[in-house]
């Protein structure tokens, strides 16, 4: 017997899919509902916009339930989805009633190929302006095809009871009617489950992040935004050099060789002569773009050029750059401070 109904004290045989996103309303929804006897299938939906340890955080959370809890990388869909979502766009470059459809979408199918009857959100009424209000919840539950079958134990009697509540497999009594941003139910709730562990409500997409989603609509623009992208613009500082050619330098070894890890056949790699960081260049290798990111990369270098010396009065620094096999060096000055500045986003 699983340990999840041993724990619980008993099964009616029922299976559901857990939605955990490692953040503490996704497990205590999860934990209300396997308290009442159903077995939980974790799930937790990977795309490029969670941090390397996302998935990670979520199966040591689902574990302090004694749940397993499976990776499913949606990259690829959620990219396209990214492009250009039907519902829009939310305070930054969130798509989230997009991305929860597909979501929704995908649990549903996996739903049915696991034999599971329904599937446990940890989303609670009005605590996101855009995907947790009355009218979203019910679009995306008709737009993803699971209709009537998504419980929210935590607002649950706020809302229309679901199939599982209707067919007796979970007692609506024991759902909450939590409401809004406020997290102190959540958190007492936490208190009485013992459960700790849990990521920061903001932790999980990057796309809710201003600065990041500036640097991904800038690449998205330039008709640049791939999963090798984003995995570079994640580790490094970013740099539109123009329209065509963009540049990501790492700020210390780590990043240095991290983004050496990431880099692509078809990129460029920017590595100075004296002590400085890499830098990953992307796009068309136009001999001005090269020119101009050599002249930022050499902007963060420690120490002149150590050929040509000058004591630290020239400004000279001298960069490897590789591409498609071949290496070459540029001697260039570097990028003063204000004019540096034009090329942030
Ligand atoms: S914050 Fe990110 S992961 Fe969450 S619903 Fe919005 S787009 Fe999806």
């Amino acid at each position: 017997m699983p340990n999840n109904i041993k724990k619980s004290g008993f099964s009616n045989g029922v299976k559901a899919i857990g939605l955990i996103s490692g953040g503490l309303d996704s497990i205590l929804a999860v934990k209300i509902v396997a308290e009442q006897g159903i077995k939980v299938i974790g799930v937790t939906f990977i795309t490029p916009f969670n941090d390397d340890d996302f998935g990670k955080r979520a199966v040591l959370l689902a574990e302090q339930l004694d749940i397993n809890c499976k990776l499913i990388h949606i990259s690829e869909e959620f990219l396209d989805m990214l492009k250009s979502p039907r519902y829009g766009y939310g305070k930054n470059l969130n798509p989230c009633i997009d991305c929860r459809i597909l979501e929704f979408k995908k649990a549903h199918q996996l739903m049915r190929e696991l034999g599971a009857s329904f599937i446990i959100t940890g989303e609670v009424l009005g605590q996101r302006p855009m995907s947790q209000n009355k009218n979203s919840l019910e679009l995306i539950e008709k737009k993803s095809g699971a209709e009537g079958l998504i419980v929210r134990p935590l607002c649950g009697k706020l809302l229309s009871p679901t199939t599982a509540e209707r067919r007796g497999w979970i007692d609506r009594n024991k759902l909450f009617d939590i409401n809004g941003r406020s997290r102190k139910k959540q958190y007492a709730l936490a208190k009485q489950f013992n459960i700790s562990g849990y990521s920061s409500p903001a932790g999980g997409c990057l796309l809710t992040d201003p600065g990041f989603s500036l640097i991904t609509k800038n690449l998205l623009r330039s008709d640049m935004l791939d999963i090798g992208s984003i995995g570079l613009i994640k580790t490094g500082r970013y740099f539109t050099i123009s329209d065509s050619f963009k540049l990501v330098v790492g700020r210390d070894e780590k990043e240095n060789l991290k983004l050496m890890g990431l880099a692509r056949s078809e990129d460029v790699i920017f590595q100075p002569q004296t002590k400085g960081p890499v830098a990953i260049g992307m796009g068309k290798r136009e001999n001005e773009n090269l020119q101009m990111a050599c002249r930022i990369v050499a902007y963060y270098c420690k120490s002149p050029h150590p050929y040509i010396g000058g004591g630290g009065k020239d400004t000279r620094v001298s960069i490897k750059i590789s591409y498609d096999g071949k290496e070459k060096i540029i001697t260039c000055t570097r990028i003063s401070e204000s004019e540096l500045s034009k090329y942030r986003v």
